[in-house]
C-alpha cells in the first residue's frame, strides 16, 4: 500500500488531519505525520530528519507520497530526500496538492490500493471539487497538457553552482511569469514530474541542482519566445557571476589541493589547454497535426537513411572494434518496436515526424533508465544518441561534429559515442567529463584515440569560462584549473616527456621487449574483431593474447553457426601467421543477454550466470564454439581458454565438453590440433584461493584484472559512483595477483595478465616484479608498455613489487612507483 507522510509546521493541524482522514477510511492505512519540532517554546517547525523518519516508517515498493503545508516544510520534505537511498527516493514523491483536501484524497485512494500515480492524481484533483462547489475554475497541471495549441520543448542542462535555488530559481519563475504560454518544468535528473514555471514554490520543490538536466515545456502562441528567453537565462546562469570558481566551493575530495580537482584516470597523458565547454544541442520539437500522413513517414524512412548511413561510415573509423558501438546503434534503427508506434503516432494521431519519434524514442529510453541496471542504462544513452541523429537529419542539420576553432580541452558533462568518435584529435588535446569510468564509452574511445581524459570530475568544472587555461594529467586524474605558471612549467616538462616516450616507444615497438638486465617479456594484444589484429601487428603486437569472441555473437538474432565462427578466427589467424593466437571462449550473460537465448532477469548480473555458468548451461552454443576453435587451431598456434572460472568442477566440465568435441572430429576424420593448449582465466577471487588446485588442470593462468578487481573490491566496473575504489592497483588486488602467479609458477605453468592493468605504466615495474610471464593488451598501449619495460630491470621491479604489496591504498602504489621510475 502507498505511504502517505503529512509534514507541517503544527504537529496540532498535522495530527488533526490525520485523524479526519483516517475516519474516512478507518485504520487501514499506512499514514504518519512529521510535524512541529521539540523546542516546547516555540514548537512551530520542520525537522527534516523527522521527515525522514517517517518517511522510512511508512515505505514500502509501493512507494510514498509526501504532503506539506508551506514554506520550510518543503525544504525540509526535500532535504529529507537526500537521507534516503537513490533507489527509495525514486519512490518518494513530494505532492504539491493542497494539504487538508490533498491528504483526505490521497488516503482515500491509498487505503483502495491505488498504485501511487494514482494516488498522486486524486491528491492533485482535491481542490477541483471544491472550487466547483464555489463556482471557480481550476486549472490543473492534467488540464494544462491536454491543451492542444502547439507545445514546444527544449531539455537543458543546468550549470549554475547553485542550481534553480533562490535568486536563480526566481529569476527564472519571474521570466515564466512574463509570457502568455502556460509553462511547464521538470527535473529529469531527479526524474520529477512536471511542474509549473510561474511558481516559486513548485519550481524549489524540483531540486534541481548543478548538472541536473531539465526539460521545459510551453503551450500557448508566445511558447517558442518564452522557451527562447528561458533557454537564454539558463545558458547565461542565470545572470549569477559565478563563472569563476571559487576553491571552497569545489569537492576537491580528500586528496586534492585549492584550485585542483581529481577525478578518475581514463587516458594518460598530460593536455593544457583552453577549456571548451560543450554542451550538445538537443534538437527542439515541436508537435503539430500533418494531413499527409504517407509523406510524413517518408521524411522520417529518408532521416534514418542518412543516419543509416552515417553510421555506417562511423564503423569504418579508426575506432577498430570499439566501433562496434555504432552497429548496435544501426540496429536501433531497424528495431520494430521502435518503428511500430512511430508508425502509428503518424499515421492514427496525425503526429508530425518529429515529434512521433522523439516522443517514442523518449518513451523507450525512459524504460531503460528506470531499470536501474548500468548495462540497460547505457542502451539508454545509446537510443538517445542515435535518436538525436534521426532528429538532426530530419531537421535538415547535416552534422553533430563538435568544432574547435583552436586546440583546446574539452569539458562535458558526458560525451556520446558518436560525438567522441568524430572528434578532430588534432584540436582536441584533452577530455573532462563529469560522468563515466574508467570502462565507460568515452573513456574506452579516448584510449583508443590517444586523447589523455579524466572522467567523473567534480561538476564544478562546468562553470569555468571558455578559454580559461586547464591542464589534466589522464595518468593520475588531476585537473588544474587556471594553473599558476610553476604548474604550468612542471606539466608542459611532464607532457615533453611523455611525447618524447611516445615517440621512441614507436622506434622499438616492433623490437622484443627486454629489460635493461636481459629479460625478455610476452606482449600480446586484446582485440574484439578481425580489424583489431591488424592494428596490433602494427603496433608491435606478439600474437594475440585475448579474442574477446561476444563480437560474434551480439547485435544478431541466432547465434553463430560454426562455418561463420571457422572463417572469422582462420582469418585472424592468417594475418598473425605463426605468431601466437588465444581465443577465450564465450564471455556473456546476464549483463549482455543474447536475444535469441531466453534468460532468467537477474538482480545481479554480474553475479548471476555469466562466462563459462552461461555455457556449461548451453551446451549447443558451448560446443559449436569449440569444434570451430578446434578446426581453426589446424596449421595455427591457437589457444583456447574458459572465462569466469570460480570452480574446479567448472574447469573439469568445460574440459570434458572438449574432450568430447575433440572425439568427434576424429571420428568424423576432421583435422585440428591435438595439443592445443587449454587454460582458465583467472579473475574471481575463489579462482585465486584455490589456484594451485586448478593449475593442476591446466596449461597456464591468464588473470583478468578487470573482473578480479571488482570482484576483490566488491565494486561494479560499470558503476561510475564506486570507480576509485574499482582500482586494480589496490594492494588487496595485487595480492591477489601475487598469490596467482605463485600458485601458477609452483605448479610449472605460465601466467598471462589480459586486464586493462597491463596498459598502465604505473603497474609494469610491479607485474613484472611479480613475475608475470605475458602482457596482453589493447594495441594502442602496446609501444608505450614495451618503452617502459626497457626502462627496467628486474631487481629493481621485484623491490617495487613487494613494497606495493605492503602498501595501504592504491594512490600508495602510485606515489611509491613515480618515486622509483620515470613511467
Ligand atoms: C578481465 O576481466 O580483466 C578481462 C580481460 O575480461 P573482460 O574485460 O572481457 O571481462
Ligand atoms: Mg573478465
Amino acid at each position: 500500500m502507498v505511504g502517505i507522510v503529512l509534514v507541517s509546521h503544527s504537529k496540532q493541524l498535522a495530527v488533526g488531519v490525520q485523524e479526519l482522514a483516517v475516519q474516512m477510511v478507518g485504520d487501514d492505512v499506512s499514514l504518519t505525520v512529521a510535524a512541529g519540532i521539540d523546542d516546547p517554546d516555540h514548537p512551530l517547525g520542520t525537522d527534516a530528519m523527522q521527515v525522514y523518519q517517517a518517511i522510512e516508517s511508512v515505505y514500502s515498493a509501493d512507494g510514498v507520497v509526501v504532503l506539506m503545508d508551506l514554506g520550510s516544510a518543503l525544504l525540509s520534505a526535500e532535504m529529507a530526500l537526500e537521507f534516503l537511498s537513490e533507489e527509495q527516493r525514486a519512490k518518494v514523491h513530494l505532492c504539491e496538492a493542497p494539504f487538508v483536501e490533498g491528504a483526505i484524497a490521497a488516503t482515500i485512494s491509498a487505503a483502495s490500493g491505488n498504485s501511487i500515480t494514482q494516488v498522486i492524481a486524486e491528491a492533485r484533483e482535491a481542490l477541483t471539487a471544491k472550487a466547483t462547489q464555489l463556482g471557480i475554475a481550476v486549472v490543473t497541471n492534467n488540464q494544462q497538457s491536454q491543451d492542444t495549441s502547439p507545445t514546444a520543448q527544449i531539455q537543458l542542462t543546468v550549470s549554475n553552482r547553485l542550481g534553480l535555488h533562490a535568486r536563480p530559481a526566481a529569476r527564472f519563475v519571474t521570466t515564466a511569469a512574463k509570457f502568455q504560454a502556460q509553462i511547464q518544468v521538470r527535473n529529469i535528473t531527479r526524474n520529477t514530474n512536471f511542474v509549473r514555471a510561474d511558481s516559486i514554490n513548485q519550481v524549489t520543490t524540483l531540486g534541481v541542482r548543478q548538472g541536473h538536466e531539465i526539460v521545459i515545456a510551453a503551450t500557448g502562441i508566445d511558447a517558442e519566445a518564452a522557451l527562447a528567453e528561458l533557454q537564454g537565462l539558463v545558458a547565461n546562469n542565470f545572470g549569477e557571476d559565478d563563472s569563476a570558481i571559487v576553491p571552497t566551493e569545489i569537492d576537491t575530495g580528500e586528496n586534492s589541493l585549492a584550485g585542483e580537482l581529481i577525478g578518475i584516470p581514463a587516458s594518460s597523458g598530460v593536455a593544457i589547454a583552453p577549456v571548451f565547454q560543450y554542451r550538445p544541442i538537443t534538437v527542439r520539437v515541436e508537435e503539430y497535426i500533418v494531413e499527409d500522413t504517407a509523406i510524413e513517414w517518408q521524411r522520417l524512412q529518408r532521416a534514418i537513411q542518412t543516419a543509416t548511413q552515417d553510421l555506417q561510415s562511423l564503423q569504418t573509423t579508426q575506432l577498430g572494434s570499439e566501433a562496434e558501438i555504432f552497429s548496435a546503434h544501426l540496429l536501433v534503427l531497424q528495431d520494430p518496436a521502435l518503428l511500430e508506434p512511430v508508425h502509428q503516432r503518424i499515421f492514427n494521431h496525425h503526429q508530425n515526424a518529429e515529434f512521433a519519434w522523439k516522443s517514442t524514442i523518449d518513451e523507450l529510453a525512459n524504460n531503460f533508465y528506470t531499470l536501474e541496471d548500468a548495462y540497460v542504462q547505457e542502451r539508454a544513452n545509446d537510443i538517445t544518441d542515435v535518436g538525436q541523429r534521426v532528429l538532426r537529419s530530419l531537421s535538415g542539420m547535416t552534422t553533430s561534429t563538435i568544432e574547435l576553432t583552436q586546440p583546446s580541452i574539452l569539458v562535458a558533462t558526458d560525451l556520446t559515442p558518436s560525438d567522441t568518435a568524430q572528434l578532430d584529435t588534432t584540436k582536441v588535446l584533452g577530455i573532462c567529463t563529469t560522468r563515466g569510468s574508467a570502462t565507460s564509452h568515452t573513456a574506452i574511445l579516448a584510449r583508443t584515440l590517444g586523447i589523455p581524459a579524466v572522467v567523473g570530475v567534480p561538476a564544478a568544472i562546468l562553470n569555468l569560462t571558455n578559454g580559461t587555461l586547464l591542464a589534466i594529467d589522464g595518468t593520475s586524474g588531476k585537473v588544474w584549473l587556471d594553473p599558476d605558471t610553476n604548474t604550468v612549467t612542471t606539466l608542459q616538462a611532464k607532457r615533453h616527456v611523455i611525447l618524447q616516450a611516445q615517440q621512441q616507444a614507436q622506434v622499438i615497438a616492433h623490437q622484443p621487449a627486454m629489460t635493461r638486465d636481459g629479460k625478455c617479456m610476452s606482449i600480446m594484444a586484446n582485440i574484439g574483431s578481425v580489424a583489431d589484429v591488424e592494428t596490433a601487428i602494427k603496433n608491435g603486437a606478439e600474437g594475440v593474447g585475448l579474442l574477446r569472441t561476444e563480437f560474434l555473437y551480439l547485435n544478431r538474432t541466432s547465434a553463430p553457426t560454426e562455418e561463420e565462427q571457422l572463417k572469422v578466427y582462420q582469418a585472424i589467424a592468417q594475418v598473425l601467421e605463426c605468431r601466437p593466437f588465444m581465443i577465450r571462449t564465450l564471455d556473456i550473460g546476464g549483463d549482455k543477454p543474447l536475444p535469441y537465448v531466453k534468460l532468467q532477469p537477474e538482480s545481479n548480473p554480474f553475479l548471476g550466470k555469466r562466462g563459462i555458468r552461461f555455457c556449461l548451461e548451453n551446451q549447443e552454443i558451448f560446443k559449436t564454439q569449440l569444434r570451430a576453435i578446434l578446426r581453426a587451431s589446424h596449421g595455427h598456434q591457437i589457444k583456447m581458454m574458459f572465462p569466469m572460472i570460480a570452480t574446479v568442477q567448472e574447469v573439469q566440465a568445460a574440459k570434458a565438453i572438449f574432450m568430447e568435441v575433440q572425439t568427434e572430429l576424429r571420428q568424423a576424420n576432421i583435422p585440428f590440433d591435438a595439443t592445443m593448449q587449454v587454460g582458465i582465466m583467472v579473475e574471481i577471487p575463489s579462482a585465486v584461493a584455490i589456484a594451485d588446485q586448478l593449475a593442476t588442470e591446466v596449461d597456464f593462468f591468464s588473470i583478468g584484472t578487470n573482473d578480479l578487481t571488482q570482484y576483490v573490491m566488491a565494486a561494479d566496473r560499470t558503476n561510475s559512483q564506486v570507480a576509485t575504489l574499482a582500482d586494480a592497483l589496490h594492494p588487496s588486488v595485487l595480492r591477489t595477483i601475487h598469490q596467482t602467479v605463485q600458485a601458477a609458477h609452483q605448479a610449472g605453468i605460465w601466467v598471462g595478465l589480459c586486464g586493462e592493468l597491463a596498459a598502465d605504466p604505473v603497474a609494469t615495474p610491479i607485474l613484472i616484479g611479480l613475475g608475470i610471464d605475458e602482457l596482453s593488451l589493447n594495441p594502442q598501449a602496446i609501444p608505450m608498455l614495451k618503452h617502459v619495460i626497457t626502462e627496467l630491470n628486474v631487481a629493481e621491479a621485484e623491490a617495487i613489487a613487494q613494497t606495493a604489496l605492503s602498501l595501504k591504498s592504491a594512490q600508495g602504489v602510485r606515489t611509491l612507483v613515480s618515486a622509483r621510475i620515470n613511467p
